[in-house]
């Protein structure tokens, strides 16, 4: 069942996404060569903090596996779930930093990548077909539609660009909890996949290499890194189904769309 949220609900909703949106933003701006992940970990754990929100990865349940981190910061080569620790950013990195935090009990959930000043151009051609595939994607949001032409979008953009989307970690539908159905991959069939109808609240999150779409998990047991060291981008936003226009909840000022 895909929860379809009323009128109050998708008010919360806003409110969550919005905080995720403009923590994400702050976060954003502390990027820079020479700071520790856990720097910006922790940062970001202050700005919950002053929002009065929690984060939704803290304390998240995989198996038996517990996410030590506020926020997933994931460098390079390593596609998401990073955990913030002594390494230090440097000039050339790119940061994908995801963001989700709970709200009166409603969550919110984004991602970007912040590239560390001049970055390798094939590394920016990731960067931008990522964020593209996450609009094209968000453009394909509408009631009658389907997930699949969600998944579609993503997966066209990135072959387009000589591209590949990573397949084991996929989109959902958020709201009171941070995974709630539909799963919305990052390849698919359009016309495929359940009917999108207005109230449905989806976090949309293209994932995408640059060279080979296999991807390894790290000792820590939660970092996933690509198989062959190659980088990864990864955009998200949650966007609100509607009768018309998709709304994106976690919009922010900041993008790095070009
Ligand atoms: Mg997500």
């Amino acid at each position: 069942m895909i929860p379809i949220k009323n009128a109050r609900e998708i008010d919360k909703m806003r409110q969550a996404c919005r905080t995720a949106g403009s923590i994400l933003h702050k976060v954003s701006d502390l990027i820079r060569p020479g700071i520790t992940t856990k720097e910006v970990d922790q940062a970001a754990a202050d700005f919950m903090s002053d929002a009065g929100v929690k984060s939704a990865f803290l304390g998240y349940r995989l198996g038996h596996r517990v996410f030590p981190g506020n926020i997933c910061i994931s460098l390079n080569d390593e596609v998401v779930h990073g955990i913030g620790g002594q390494r230090r950013i440097q000039y050339g990195d790119v940061v994908k930093l995801d963001i989700g935090i709970i709200q009166d009990g409603w969550v919110g959930d984004n991602a970007t990548t912040v590239p560390v000043g001049i970055i390798e151009e094939r590394t920016d051609q990731l960067l931008r077909a990522t964020e593209h595939a996450l609009a094209r994607a968000i453009s394909a949001v509408h009631e009658g539609g389907r997930v699949g032409d969600i998944c579609a979008e993503i997966e066209d953009e990135a072959r387009r660009n000589g591209f590949s989307v990573v397949r084991e970690f996929v989109g959902h539908g958020v709201g009171r909890k941070m995974h709630e159905e539909p799963q919305i991959p990052n390849y698919g069939k359009r016309g495929s996949g359940p009917k999108l109808k207005a109230g449905m609240t989806l976090a949309i999150e293209p994932m995408i290499n640059i060279g080979t779409s296999d991807v390894r998990l790290l000792e820590d047991g939660w970092t996933v890194c690509t198989a062959d060291g190659l980088p990864s981008a990864h955009f998200e936003h949650t966007v609100l189904v509607t009768k018309d226009e998709p709304e994106i909840l976690t919009w922010r000022a900041k993008t790095q769309l070009k």
